[in-house]
């Protein structure tokens, strides 16, 4: 299958979720941060992950990673579209249930309120699951196994080290609240983990 469908997927793909992100964050730049976690590991894990969600865009763009192609199947391209759906529509519900308590590092805004409904009812970070769901699906649906791989890679660093950090942080700033929250919920998958 001619690999210029991957590439047109995955364009429509990185264009919804910078439009579902856009908004956010704008707005959270009016919102005052209160208490800022961001250490130099953070700033590093960051960056890492602009880097996973660049490396598939140059793989559109250029020949860049010709070495590392293989042929587009008709399977996993579909697998991988769904992957994209479900999680930008996670993407977006997590954005519009965290609102103006949204950040893209570890801080605590002014005002900041702990998030329990919604999507965030089941699960304490469906918007890393929804990132998950996007990582595979670009794993699924670029057939290079550097291109499809980075975002996955960076990813799964980003999950490793930042997700205690973040519920620390939760925990010191909502004390029992966040406990019961995380004693009724799970991480990343409803009823698994
Ligand atoms: N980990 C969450 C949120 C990612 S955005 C998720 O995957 O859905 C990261 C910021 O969101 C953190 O810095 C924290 O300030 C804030 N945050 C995380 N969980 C929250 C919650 N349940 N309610 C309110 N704010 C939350």
């Amino acid at each position: 299958m001619n690999p210029w469908i991957a590439k047109a997927v995955v364009l429509v793909a990185t264009a919804v979720m910078m439009a579902i992100r856009a908004p956010h964050g704008h707005r959270s730049r009016s919102v005052k941060v209160a208490k800022n976690h961001k250490t130099p590991l953070e700033t590093g894990l960051l960056v890492l992950a602009w880097v996973g969600f660049f490396i598939p865009l140059i793989w559109v763009a250029s020949p860049a990673f010709w070495f590392a192609e293989y042929r587009l199947r008709t399977g996993p391209l579909v697998a991988g579209v769904m992957c994209f759906v479900i999680g930008l529509w996670l993407f977006y519900r997590s954005h519009a249930d965290l609102g103006t308590n949204w950040s893209i590092t570890l801080e605590v805004r002014e005002g900041h309120r702990l998030i329990t409904q919604g999507v965030y009812r089941g699960v304490r970070h469906p918007m890393y699951s929804a990132l998950a769901l996007y990582a595979v699906g670009q794993a699924l649906v670029i057939p290079n196994w550097v291109a499809g791989l980075s975002n996955l890679v960076a990813f799964a660093v980003l999950i490793a080290l930042r997700l205690g950090a973040e519920e620390r942080m939760m925990a010191q700033q909502f004390g029992n609240e966040y406990a019961a929250y995380t004693a009724r919920t799970k991480r990343l998958i409803p009823h698994v983990w």
